[in-house]
C-alpha cells in the first residue's frame, strides 16, 4: 500500500461518505502531460493517478488534490450514464464548460473541507513550475477567499 492509498482513505473517511474506499484505486504516475493528478473509469471502478512530482508533496496538499478527483468521481457517479457521455463530449469540446465544471468542483471540495489543501496545492505547484491546467477552476485567491467567508 503507497501512502496516497492511506490519503484517499482518510480523505473519503471524513469527506465523502457517499464513496466505498474499494471502489477508488490510486497510484503515482510518471505523467508527461500537464495534469497534476487525473481519474479514469477501470473495471472494477475508478483510478485515481498523481503526477510522481508531487511524491515530496506534503501529506494535506495530497488530500487537497485527491479531493478534487473524488469530487470529480461523486459528480459522474450522480448522472446517469447519458448525461456522462454528454458532459465528457461537451468537457472535451468547449472551455466554457470545462471551466464551469472544474469550477463547480473546487467549490464541492471547499465546501468538504479540503479547500485549504488545494489552494496550497495549486500555489506549490506555481512555485515549483510543475505544470497544470491554472486556467480552469478556481484559483487559490479565490478558494482563500471562500475560506475566510466560511469563518
Ligand atoms: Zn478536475
Amino acid at each position: 500500500m503507497n501512502d496516497l492509498t492511506i490519503i484517499k482513505n482518510s480523505v473519503i473517511g471524513r469527506g465523502y461518505p457517499e464513496l466505498n474506499p474499494k471502489e477508488v484505486e490510486i497510484d503515482y504516475e510518471k505523467t508527461r502531460n500537464k495534469w497534476l493528478l487525473y481519474y479514469c473509469r477501470n473495471h472494477s471502478g475508478f483510478y485515481i493517478r498523481v503526477n510522481s512530482l508531487l511524491r515530496d508533496a506534503p501529506p494535506r496538499m495530497k488530500e487537497g488534490g485527491i479531493a478534487h478527483e473524488l469530487s470529480h468521481v461523486v459528480a459522474e457517479k450522480t448522472r446517469g450514464k447519458r448525461t456522462v457521455a454528454k458532459s465528457y463530449q461537451l468537457y472535451h469540446t468547449f472551455k466554457i464548460f470545462r471551466d464551469l465544471e472544474e469550477r463547480n468542483i473546487d467549490l464541492d471540495v471547499t465546501l468538504r473541507g479540503f479547500g485549504l489543501g488545494l489552494a496550497e496545492l495549486f500555489e506549490y505547484a506555481k512555485r515549483d513550475n510543475i505544470p497544470y491546467a491554472n486556467n480552469l477552476g478556481l484559483s487559490s485567491e479565490e478558494i482563500r477567499a471562500l475560506l475566510r467567508l466560511r469563518k
